[in-house]
């Protein structure tokens, strides 16, 4: 378990909900995990990011001294299909069932849903991606113009 100090210094710099480290910390903790992981996989069926679910697996990872796990979890870099493949991820650490469906399978394996997904799987772009795609088209606009 962490020590206060340690705490205090993660709630303000990675700016941490107090109540929600609470409630982790728990001796419900672990239900809550597992009780948001499952609410958010229905948001990644329904093609919507996990709004909260990963944001405490980092929390939880944390608190259990898994220093390595709740970095990955903190790396936004890594965070394609509505964050399926890091919350399947989770799923087969805590031991939670992850949906046997083949969407869900090829969403985990960081593909899109299916081939002819009209929800939003082939649109879906980090914000960060976006920004690179969106700067890689003025380069090639620029060039076209000095042609
Ligand atoms: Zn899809």
């Amino acid at each position: 378990m962490r020590t206060p100090e340690e705490i205090e210094e993660k709630l303000v710099n990675r700016r941490w909900p107090w109540s929600d480290l609470e409630r982790l910390t728990g001796a419900g903790g672990r239900e809550v995990i597992a009780q948001t992981v499952k609410h958010d996989i229905y948001r990644i069926m329904d093609h919507k990011e996990p709004w909260y679910a990963l944001g405490m697996l980092e929390m939880w990872a944390w608190l259990q001294g898994d220093d390595e796990w709740a970095a990955y979890l903190a790396d936004e870099a890594t965070y394609p299909m509505y964050g399926a493949p890091r919350l399947r991820d989770a799923c087969r650490r805590l031991g939670i069932e992850w949906p046997a469906d083949q969407d869900m399978t090829n969403m985990a394996d960081g593909k899109e849903c299916s081939e002819w997904c009209e929800r939003g799987c082939i649109k879906w772009v980090h914000p960060k991606e976006l920004q690179t795609a969106l700067d890689r088209i003025a380069d090639l606009e620029a060039q076209l113009k000095e042609v």
